[in-house]
């Protein structure tokens, strides 16, 4: 445990983050920062500045548009992630593809295993990865445990379009990006994905684009 006196430069890197208001500038693929992965929060930002280092990730989650914001992705390689989704789709596409409301949540330390053998495979995208989409094949369901943002235990089970979404923010926290998991062929710019790849599942992609689906 480090003290909130301690000028470190990580303490340092998010202190000049945070001197600006507003949503923070986030990192694009081809930084290292995003494949390094993170050391776990052990409380080196101490309580304040971790609260306002989480508020600033929920702002810019919310401006950028997106459903959840890993550290990395703002420069910072620490293992602590946000989560949202009001899930504002169609109700065919929500039932398709599982798509609940997920309410803020921080995760802490997240790490994640299947439950089971299924497999989802959907269209997504990554804030790093501005202008495009692919389908990745994920586990339906996971089983995430970890830390809250005031160190309680997280223990719970994830299912549907909540699944994917701690599966993606865990995987940046571990250095990944979704494109290492995708079928490259899907491949699409956001472009084709509103005039062409609308369709609650990506079967008509699969076929079009040639790749497999689970
Ligand atoms: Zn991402």
């Amino acid at each position: 445990m480090a003290s909130p006196s301690d000028r470190t430069p990580l303490v340092e890197r998010v202190e000049e983050l945070l001197a600006a208001d507003g949503p923070l500038p986030i990192v694009a693929a081809g930084d290292p920062v995003l494949r390094r992965g993170t050391e776990p929060y052990d409380g080196q930002l101490g309580p304040e500045l971790l609260a306002r280092f989480i508020e600033a990730l929920r702002i810019t989650m919310h401006a950028a548009p997106g459903v959840g914001l890993a550290a990395p992705q703002v420069g910072v390689p620490l293992r602590i992630a946000v989560i949202e989704d009001p899930a504002p789709v169609p109700e065919e596409v929500a039932v398709a593809r599982g798509r609940v409301p997920q309410p803020f949540r921080v995760l802490v330390n997240p790490a994640y295993e299947p439950v089971g053998p299924a497999r989802a495979a959907f269209f997504e995208g990554c804030l790093s990865v501005p202008g495009w989409q692919a389908v990745v094949a994920r586990h339906a369901e996971v089983r995430l445990r970890g830390q809250d943002e005031h160190g309680h235990a997280v223990d719970e089970l994830f299912t549907g379009w909540p699944a994917r979404i701690v599966q993606h923010e865990t995987d940046h926290l571990d250095g990944m990006l979704y494109l290492d998991r995708a079928e490259l062929r899907s491949l699409s710019s956001n472009e084709a994905m509103a005039g062409r790849w609308t369709e609650p599942t990506p079967a008509t992609a699969a076929e079009a684009l040639g790749f497999d689906l689970p």
